[in-house]
């Protein structure tokens, strides 16, 4: 950023929760389906059509907001959001205002910039507030046809209409591109982790905006801030973000002034561009829906939930780190995924060797996930078999280069490590005897070596052991081979 300036960057995050049905109604929350096949008069906004909550929003709300470190409050009041818009049938949104779902939250996020090639500089713990979360149903969707001008059709599909949304907002408290990037990640991955949402932004169940102001640093007062939107994959948003903060820094010092509105990221061009300005600006006159009751959420309530809930990934992350003797980077990879996290976890406890384990699994394994397009959750080598697999190498049977050959095929066919390493005759020769003759026979076929050796050049002991293991062919324990030609010269 240039000199003087500092950004100040909040978020919002649009996550839709994983139900099966809609918020208010019993109609399918599913996607890709036939436009309008999942309707009903409540979604549909139709004249005497009652709004029901749905339980299992409350539930997954719940999870969302304590795994974000929000406070659940007692009482939330549902609100009108008035405001005229074709996707929305009814003329106003069900959403939360004064009174919502949950507030007062603090989230620790891992967060480093990046350099121009994308390379992380160390990652660091910061702490943002998340001022709430509250729930909400989303719109329908308008979906535009044909070529401008020429045949242009207009269609509103309400298969989303209803479709029950989180909304997170945090204090602005990032100051870079890279923060508000990381947070998002922390963010969806977090939702996924519980279950609460899919969060996957290319199917749009996870949306997100930012809103950017820059400031003279020392200034307190904020200058006007935009609002970046419909940013549909976490890089743009990154990328929108620092050209938005470019783009005031410099009209500011050009005397320019800097207009309070909404702008979209121009994916083609690589720049922001101006969706609606302020005048447009909507009076949702929010006033409490008369349909729905407060929503009470009780103690035990959250208890229950709270018991219900899986350990969080910083925490297991933590764990590994202290239990497993594991580094910050390994345990952080593990714990990129819950399935991934769990399946080290077991082959961990159930090989006994958790550092095997870990190295096995982040560099073998994942090769193997990444080339077959797959994720721990259906690897089709267990991880009481990957166990297997990890005390045949650590009891010497066979060796590192081995034990992946195994893994690979192990993955291929989903055989045993047992079978595979008697398939390929790889059982490592640890008897002594057998080794003493090749031993023997290296010794007696190299005699000038031998001499070298023993005028001091013990560089040359790597030199018998390969001419051992080679006339083994590769099946020779090293460790033996090593203290044999060690008593041997
Ligand atoms: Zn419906």
């Amino acid at each position: 950023m240039k000199n003087g300036w500092e950004a100040i960057i909040g978020m919002e995050i649009h996550a839709q929760l994983a139900t099966e049905t809609k918020i208010f109604c019993a109609c399918a929350a599913s996607f890709g389906d036939e436009p309008n096949a999942n309707t009903c008069p409540v979604c549909l906004g139709l004249p005497g059509a009652l709004p029901v909550l749905n339980q299992r929003v409350v539930d997954l709300g719940a999870k969302a907001a304590l795994a974000l470190g929000l406070n659940i409050n007692e009482q939330s009041i549902f609100s009108r959001k008035n405001y005229f818009y074709p996707d929305l049938p009814k003329g106003y949104q069900i959403s939360q205002y004064d009174k919502p779902f949950s507030s007062n939250g603090e989230l620790t996020i891992l967060t480093a910039e990046r350099d121009e090639t994308g390379r992380a500089a160390e990652f660091k713990p910061m702490t943002i507030r998340i001022e709430r979360m509250h729930l909400e149903e989303d719109a329908g969707k308008n979906v535009h046809e044909g070529l401008p001008e020429v045949d242009k059709f207009s269609y509103v599909d309400l298969n989303r209409a209803g479709t029950p949304l989180g909304e997170i907002v945090t204090a602005p408290d990032f100051r870079s591109s890279w923060q508000a990037y990381d947070y998002v990640n922390h963010v969806r991955r977090v939702l996924q982790w519980v279950g609460a949402s899919d969060a996957d932004m290319e199917k749009g169940n996870l949306r997100c905006e930012a809103n950017v102001s820059v400031r003279r640093i020392g200034e307190e007062k904020f200058r006007n801030k935009i609002e970046l939107k419909n940013l549909n994959s976490v890089r743009f948003m990154q990328k929108a973000i620092d050209y938005e903060i470019e783009r005031q820094i410099e009209a500011h010092e050009t005397g320019e002034t800097v207009n309070q509105e909404t702008r979209l990221w121009d994916e083609k061009n690589n720049r922001t561009r101006v969706m609606r300005s302020k005048e447009d600006a909507h009076d949702y006159r929010y006033f409490p829906e008369p349909d729905l009751q407060p929503l009470r959420i009780s103690s035990e309530f959250i208890e229950r939930v709270k018991a219900e809930m899986p350990e969080l990934p910083d925490r297991m992350r933590d764990r590994f780190v202290e239990d497993f003797d594991l580094s910050f980077a390994d345990a952080s990879q593990l714990v990129s995924d819950r399935d991934l996290a769990s399946f080290y976890e077991a082959t961990a406890k159930a090989s006994n060797s958790p550092r095997v384990s870990a190295n096995f699994i982040l560099s073998e394994l994942l090769r193997e996930f990444n080339n077959a397009n797959q994720t721990a959750k259906d690897s089709p080598v267990s991880a009481e078999n990957l166990a297997e697999l990890i005390k045949t190498l650590d009891a010497g049977k066979i060796n590192n280069n081995q034990a992946k050959e195994v893994l690979v095929e192990m993955f291929k066919s989903g055989k045993s490590a047992d079978e595979i390493v008697k398939e390929k005759n790889f059982e490592q020769i640890s008897d002594a005897a057998q080794i003493e003759k090749l031993v023997d026979e290296i010794i007696k076929d190299n005699q000038n070596q031998v001499a070298a050796y023993k005028n001091g050049n013990e560089k040359l002991l790597g030199f018998f052991v390969g001419q051992v293991m080679k006339a083994s062919q590769g099946k020779a324990n090293p460790k033996v081979v090593n203290i044999l030609l060690k008593n041997k010269l």
